[in-house]
């Protein structure tokens, strides 16, 4: 999904893809910081909790835009619950304020006002989780027809 045609290159060939406004590198590259994944994200987080200015400008727009694309998906698929997983959780939870004040801006009213944000309550191994229930949903729905 393009959400800024002036947007850096994305690897899919476009520009401004979503994920080249809110995915990892683009939040760290913000903030001035290098590395990719989980632990980049994580330092970006913790330095704009202790006041690093970048950190936290760097987030403010990487949460600004991830408000953009959510109103979006918002007003398309009005959904009851958006749930902000992996690296999004930690970058949902510094710049909760851009993503609301984007939906509040964007979102048509009825949409937005039955959507609830949420982070995963499973944490980080949530998709595991999940993948190992739909594994063991034969198994628990009839232990007695897989045993035979
Ligand atoms: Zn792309």
């Amino acid at each position: 999904m393009v959400v800024n045609p002036q947007g850096r290159p994305c690897g899919c060939g476009s520009r401004g893809c979503w994920e080249t406004e809110i995915g990892e590198r683009a939040l760290v590259r913000a903030a001035g910081y290098d590395g990719i994944g989980r632990s980049a994200v994580l330092a970006v987080v913790d330095a704009a909790a202790r006041g690093d200015a970048m950190a936290q400008a760097a987030l403010r727009q990487v949460g600004d835009w991830l408000g953009f694309g959510v109103a979006n998906l918002v007003n398309i698929f009005n959904p009851e619950l958006v749930i902000f997983g992996g690296t999004l959780r930690d970058v949902y939870l510094s710049s909760a304020a851009q993503v609301r004040g984007r939906l509040t801006r964007m979102a048509l009213v009825a949409a937005r006002e039955h959507v609830r944000l949420r982070t995963p309550s499973l944490g980080d191994d949530a998709a595991l989780l999940g993948a190992a229930d739909l594994a063991f949903e034969p198994l628990l729905r009839d232990p007695l027809e897989l045993a035979a």
